[in-house]
Order: structure tokens, then sequence, then C-alpha cells
């Protein structure tokens, strides 16, 4: 907790340079970044975002494969506090500016205030209904990531818009074995979509799925459908669409893009000074590195905006030069975590003891 906590007559008032709102890969490294350029940072997570559904991790350079989502996200965690910021458990229900021009954010357990605000609130997948298999194991929801593991292996793509269209056709690069799982409803895709479609070897089934088949490891096998058929799947892509957490970022005023998502810089500044959005709830590809890459452009950019010097001239003709004891800016909490965390930094001169000449 921050050394300018204070209490309010019904919920603890937080207060800090930046809140982060989501700790998933883009809100923690942005959240790193601030942190270790000395500036007071919470990230504040309810939990369960898209990383902590990831049984591995792929595509990520330096990561073993094999590292779960939870355990990405615990040493994320673990990073960002062991350098002074803290990582809180709560979800924010409401956001808005204060009169002085800060940030007051809403928890069900805390309220936090800020001087930059960081969203990276993500989305959440539209689920198909069951029966499907488990997440990680015949269910899969990211193409870029899990593409791979299908080479060579029949799939499916369920849906009836254009993007279950669009993904039956690039699985073809890595199988040659895809159907459509429409499930009793009508397509969506468009009638060249459809003519494309048509033109590639892809089975497209209409009957709904009534039961499912899987192995002793819990991998999908086969698929069991209303009109008596059986088909053999070790996987596949439900593409229902996404939900953009846009909540915060409407609260707040910020523009969206035509596509759901909230528009940003190029640093990742949304159309509100002073807040960021990062990760999947911006436009771009939906990965960890991604995800990764533009926390750390806000981080770096909130930075610029909020370090103490160097103070510009027309404040030094103005005030005068700096007073030494200003420096440095660093936060007592910061302070502390460099002080418990010698590790992380450059070994104290260690003066060695005057020598006496001999004649003294
Ligand atoms: C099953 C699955 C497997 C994947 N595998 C890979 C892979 O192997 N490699 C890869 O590169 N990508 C993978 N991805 C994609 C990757 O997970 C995402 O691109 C990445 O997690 C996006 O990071 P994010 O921080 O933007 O969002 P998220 O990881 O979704 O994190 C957002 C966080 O914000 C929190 N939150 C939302 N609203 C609030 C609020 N109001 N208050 C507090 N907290 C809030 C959520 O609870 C969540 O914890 C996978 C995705 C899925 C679904």
């Amino acid at each position: 907790m921050n050394d300018n906590e204070a209490d309010s007559e019904t919920q603890a008032v937080r207060d800090y340079e930046v809140v982060v709102v989501g700790g998933g890969p883009a809100g923690l490294q942005a959240a790193l970044y601030t942190t270790r350029l000395g500036h007071d940072t919470a990230v504040v997570d309810r939990g369960g975002g898209r990383a902590a559904m990831m049984l591995d991790t792929h595509n990520v350079i330096g990561v073993p494969e094999e590292t779960s989502g939870n355990e990405f996200l615990q040493t994320a965690q673990e990073q960002v506090q062991s350098y002074g910021g803290d990582v809180v458990r709560d979800f924010i229900v409401e956001a808005e500016r204060t009169e002085d021009g800060r940030f007051r954010l809403h928890g069900n357990d805390a309220e936090f205030l800020a001087d930059r605000v960081v969203l990276g609130v993500g989305f959440n997948d539209e689920r198909p209904d069951p029966p499907v298999p488990r997440t990680g194991k015949g269910l899969h929801y990211c193409l870029h990531c899990d593409a791979y593991m299908f080479i060579d292996r029949p799939v499916y793509v369920m849906g009836t818009g254009e993007a279950a269209a669009h993904v039956a056709m690039i699985m073809l690069n890595f199988t040659d074995d895809v159907d459509v799982l429409l499930r009793g409803e009508t397509p969506e895709w468009s009638a060249e979509t459809d003519e494309q479609l048509r033109a590639h070897p892809i089975d497209i089934v209409e009957a709904e799925i009534t039961g499912m088949r899987k192995s002793d490891d819990g991998w999908l096998e086969a698929y069991e459908f209303d009109d008596g058929s059986v088909r053999e799947y070790r996987g596949g892509f439900p593409m229902y669409g996404s939900n953009y957490n846009t909540a915060l970022p409407e609260q707040l005023g910020c523009e969206l893009t035509d596509d759901g998502t909230v528009a940003v810089d190029e640093s990742m500044e949304t159309t509100v000074d002073g807040v960021y959005a990062v990760g999947d709830i911006t436009a771009g590809h939906n990965q960890i590195p991604v995800a990764m890459g533009k926390g750390a452009q806000a981080g770096i950019d909130i930075h610029y905006g909020l370090r103490e010097f160097p103070r510009d001239l027309e404040d030094i003709r103005a005030n005068g030069p700096v007073d030494p004891a200003a420096t440095p800016d660093i936060s007592s909490q910061i302070r502390g975590a460099a002080e418990a965390f010698p590790e992380a930094r450059a070994p104290p001169i260690e003066s060695p003891e005057p020598e006496l000449a001999d004649d003294d």
C-alpha cells in the first residue's frame, strides 16, 4: 500500500501516479515499465482474462511453451511487485475524471485515484453452446497460437459468419481435413465468400452437435450430430465474435473504432488525455507479444509525461534552478522496494578505510 493512502468513510482510497486496470500481459507490461521508471503504480485486476485461459504459451520468445497462462501471469505479477508496484485483486466498476484533472476509479473493494490510467481490460470470446471440449483440448480461440498443433489433424471451424469461412480456408495451410460446422444455423457470409469457400476442399456440415467423444487424456476425438453422423476432429475454432470490455473507456469518454476497439494513437493514448488503452481492447493482432509491446509503449510514454527532470527552461527562468534536495524524484514506496531488492541495482561503492600514513 502507498504511503499516501487515506481512508474515506466508506472505502479505502488508494492514491497512485498510475493505475492500470486489467492485469493481463498488456497491463502488467505497462506497469513493469512505469514502476521501474519510478512511478507509483497499481495494477487492479479481477482475474480470469484471456491469458489466464492458456494451457500453454506459444509464440512468446524466451518463455517455455509448457508455461500455463496462470504461471505466466504469476511471474509477471511478482516482477511488478518486486520493483514496488502494487497488484490488487478488485473489479473496477466505474471511472471518472475528477475536478482537478485526475482520475477516480471505483472498485468493489476500494477506490483509486490516479494521474494516468491504463486500460488493459481485453475482451471476452463469445463461447459456443455445449457440448464442446475443454479449452485447449479441442476448443481453441487463438488461430495464430494453435493452428500449428493441427498440422495434418482433422479440424472444425464453428460459426456462420465471414470469420468462420475465412478461418476454415486459412486452416487448409495446415491440414487437408477442415469442416465448417453450422450447428443448424444458416450461413451469414456473403455470396462471394460462399463461392470462394465452396471452391476450397472444405465440408460444410449443417447438422447440430448432440454429443462428443474424447480420448482418455481429455482431447476431443469426434462430434456426434443430430443426423446420426459422427465426424472425427482433434480440435477447432469457434468463431462467434468478441465482446469488448468497453464500459470503462466509454465512461471516460474514449472514442471507439468502427470494429468496437478503443481508438489510440501511436503511444497507445486514447482520445482522452491521460488515458491509455493497451492489448486486446485495441485494434491489431490478439497476441501476447503484441499486447506486451503496446503495454511497453504506453508505459514509456507515461513516464515521458510524468517525470520531473529535466525541468524546462521556462520553469527554471520563472522559479530558479533545480533544488538539489528535490533529487532524486523517487517515491518512498519505490525506494523501499529498491532497498529490499539489491540484486536489481548496481552494487554500492564500498569505500576502503582511509589508510593512516606511517608518521601519523
Ligand atoms: C485460450 C487462449 C489461448 C491463447 N494462447 C495464446 C498463446 O499461446 N500465445 C499468444 O501470444 N496469445 C495467446 N492467446 C491470446 C492472448 O491470451 C491475448 O492476446 C492476451 O492475453 C491479451 O492480453 P490483454 O492484457 O490485452 O488481455 P487479457 O489477457 O484478457 O487480460 C485482461 C484482464 O483485464 C481484467 N479486467 C477486465 N475488466 C476489468 C475491470 N473492470 N476491472 C479489473 N480487471 C478487469 C480481466 O479480468 C483480465 O484479467 C490466447 C488466447 C486464448 C483465449
